[in-house]
């Protein structure tokens, strides 16, 4: 398309674009004129416009080609120069189209004497709905220029056409520009709970009604002004001071910070604007190249370079978009992000807030711990969910079963209704079983024990019936944080935890981050391993001031009281003593300080390093208890990445290694009389709880969902019973024992949930 100069010829095509399109009149009228406008404007012999109706990609308006042709012309998937443009989701530009091997010479369009071929896909969120092609007699190049200017015109039709402005095309309601049909994606239930919501997009799209701007210079001030503010808070997080990191290591924020001034960034972002973009759509054209291209790229290093730049991309989107977004957020929210931080997830408010989707993710990643702590329903591991899903529709989360239904039918409401009343129900059976005991059939009590992290977390204590907080994860305060806790607010809030518990035990664990929990005011280097580098206890120990800090305000909090702390990720006895021995000097500073102190201090470790299983008899006398963390332990057992979707699932705790494993530690424990409990995710599930109680453990600590479900398990079990059974799994050399102790849980008439 040999512009009528170049990419200013497409901002007065973009302005006329406008008007066809605000004009009225029958959709398939103003496609003919949107063609010919094309056509006469550049110095094109031929533009068409393919759309997706069904499988087929039809010929829908054409200036040039014979205008029987339209509507007539229908190409295969794949078919032709056309269809390798859909599949591939790229442009093509061709000098000699008849001689490409791909070329499908169609009689009817009467296009044999166009040599050169331009096609660029009408994509939007990913998904390509159409081809605009441009072809010419003479064979010639197009410009890279000529080419960005057609993806321009492109885009701007994809959005106009999704966002229903065109109408109904000549009564073609089966060309999809816009999903509009149910869906139906399925993908991992990682925090359980059902939902009805309306989508809003993390990664927010340009605005529709702001795509095509009339004054550039507003534009590019307005990009301006956003790319500084991003510079500005990069820089903020690069000397570590305020600011969100959300979960970005130091490294990527240094590309960042590189990128947004890089001359070509910037200037592709400055030719969307002089196209007549918005600053939103020419950031989001950008964006939408990036995405396209990591999906086509086979190198990995590639790939996680071309995701940065979409984080950067979104980063600038949401800056363009304004800071009131997440606060202009619809009632019963359900989020839709391609993964998602923590701290991330912990800026939307949690009222607003009924569920999250995710593209990707890991089950046993921290975002999915904090979900679960607000009680709000996730699934995740759903690939092409955000092309998939329009801000504002409709939508039905089923964190039980792992699925997500997008518009769905009035008959799939129904029955979700129904399921959402039976586990109400259920819930209300659960509830009726709090004041009961956790006992099981044949006589053995169980403690149970809350995972917490949040002062919302305990003041269901009483309504849950547990028997005290197993597990509080006082790095959350941390995290939602702009800046280090002052000592007296980390002091409040753990009073306020220990007066919600009442005389119930709370079991506060230090500082853990490091890993995936980052926090913005405490700037780390980039580690290749981070899972297995600078986090938790080895912070603690390397930084005492911060631990002292920390054990400062339980003392002061819990001064009369009972008072019990854990390490986390402790991995040898001498590190376990080294940072009791801060608590010894805390405890001395606050008696000569003011003469307060805790009624009953203990202090344990998290076994969670499989190192420490092997010198428990050096703990003997020094701790107090002991506490396994499964979703490390685990981690560290199987050398597989929690967090990482693509080896997170791949062994199971339920399989012979782990539950020797974990046996072994129980009966170490046992022999040395150091308490044992059990505060990892799988505690909470029924069949794992059932597992571990047959091994012998007897106190669980487990997120608020599983309370009521493994009371009414245990209360259906019976220990012994379950103990013979493990005996005799142990040996069984399957890479899951899953179905064979849900089958014995089956015909033990087990409750399972
Ligand atoms: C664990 O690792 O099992 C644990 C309870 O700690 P976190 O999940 O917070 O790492
Ligand atoms: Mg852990």
């Amino acid at each position: 398309m040999a512009t009528a100069g170049g990419i200013g010829g497409s901002r007065i095509l973009l302005r006329r674009l406008r008007e066809i399109m605000a004009a009225g009149g029958p959709a398939q009228e103003r496609l003919d004129r949107l063609v010919q406008t094309i056509a006469s404007t550049t110095v094109a012999d031929v533009c068409s416009i393919y759309l997706k109706r069904g499988r087929v990609l039809e010929l829908f308006a054409t200036e040039g080609l014979k205008p029987e042709a339209v509507h007539r012309t229908q190409l295969a998937e794949g078919e032709g120069l056309v269809g390798l443009v859909a599949e591939t989701g790229r442009p093509l530009s061709l000098a000699d189209a008849p001689h490409h091997p791909r070329f499908s010479y169609r009689p009817e369009t009467g296009e044999d004497p166009f040599q050169s071929f331009l096609g660029v896909p009408i994509v939007r969120a990913e998904r390509v709905f159409g081809v605009m092609v441009v072809q010419n007699r003479v064979a010639r190049v197009y410009g890279e220029d000529e080419v960005e200017a057609l993806q321009t015109i492109a885009m701007v039709l994809a959005e106009i056409t999704a966002s229903g402005a065109l109408g109904d095309l000549s009564g073609l309601t089966e060309v999809e520009a816009k999903p509009s049909r149910p869906d139906r994606l399925t993908g991992k239930a990682f925090s359980d709970g059902l939902a009805v919501g309306v989508a809003f997009l993390h990664e927010p799209h340009a605005p529709l009604g702001r795509l095509i701007a009339d004054d550039p210079v507003a534009e590019e001030v307005r990009l301006m002004d956003a790319m500084g503010q991003v510079r500005a808070d990069l820089d903020r997080m690069l000397e570590g001071e305020g600011g969100r990191l959300s979960g970005v290591s130091a490294e990527v924020l240094e590309t960042f910070r590189l990128m947004v001034d890089d001359e070509g960034f910037v200037g592709r972002l400055k030719a969307g604007i002089q196209a007549g973009l918005s600053a939103d759509a020419a950031v989001e054209r950008v964006r939408a190249e990036h995405r396209t291209r990591m999906q086509a790229a086979k190198d990995p290093y590639l790939r996680e370079r071309l995701n940065d730049l979409e984080d950067l991309d979104n980063r600038i989107l949401r800056t363009l978009a304004g800071k009131t977004r997440i606060t202009d957020l619809p009632d019963r929210t359900i989020l839709f992000a391609r993964d998602l931080g923590p701290a991330e997830l912990l800026d939307y408010p949690s009222s607003k807030l009924a569920g999250v989707a995710l593209e990707e993710g890991g089950a046993a990643s921290h975002a999915v711990i904090v979900a679960r702590a607000l009680g709000v329903p996730m699934v995740g591991r759903m690939p092409g969910l955000l092309s998939r899903v329009e801000p504002g529709d409709k939508v039905v989360l089923d964190g039980e079963r792992g699925e997500t239904w997008l518009r769905p039918e009035p008959a799939v409401l129904a029955a979700f209704e129904e399921r959402a009343k039976l586990r109400l129900a259920r819930e209300e059976a659960y509830a009726r079983l709090k004041d009961k005991p956790a006992v099981t059939l044949d006589g053995v009590k169980v403690t149970l024990l809350l995972n917490a992290g949040l002062a919302l977390d305990v003041q269901h204590l009483d309504e849950l019936g547990a028997d005290g907080v197993g597990l509080f994860r006082t790095e959350f305060q941390f995290m939602v944080s702009e800046a280090l806790p002052k000592l007296k607010a980390q002091t409040a809030l753990y009073e306020t935890i220990l007066d919600a518990a009442k005389d119930r035990p709370v079991t506060f664990r230090t500082l853990d981050i490091g890993g995936d929990k980052l926090l913005p005011y405490l700037s780390t280097q980039r580690e290749e391993n981070p899972a297995l580098g600078w986090r938790a206890l080895r912070i603690g120990l390397d930084r005492p001031a911060l631990l002292r800090y920390q054990l400062r305000a339980l003392i002061q909090a819990a001064a009369g009281r009972r008072l019990r702390i854990m390490f986390p990720l402790v991995a040898s006895a001498a590190e376990f003593e080294a940072a009791r021995a801060y608590v010894d000097r805390e405890l001395d500073w606050a008696r000569a300080r003011s003469g307060m102190e805790p009624s009953l201090i203990e202090v344990g470790a998290m076994l969670e390093a499989p190192s420490l299983a092997f010198c428990l008899d050096q703990l003997k006398g020094k701790a107090d208890f002991l506490s396994i963390g499964t979703n490390d332990l685990m981690q560290y057992f199987f050398a597989a990445d929690r967090g990482n979707a693509r080896v997170a699932d791949r062994y199971d705790l339920l399989s012979a290694p782990a539950l020797r494993f974990l046996k072994a530690i129980r009966e170490q424990a046992d022999a040395l009389a150091l308490p044992l409990s059990i505060c990892g995710e799988a505690a909470g599930r029924p069949l794992e709880a059932m597992a571990l109680i047959g091994l012998g453990f007897r106190s669980l600590s487990m997120p608020a969902t599983g309370i009521g479900l493994v009371k009414a398990m245990i209360r259906s079990m019976d220990a012994g019973a379950a103990a013979a059974m493990l005996e005799g799994v142990l040996s069984d050399s399957r890479p899951s024992l899953r179905g064979a102790l849900a089958a014995y849980a089956r015909e033990a008439e087990i409750a399972l949930g």
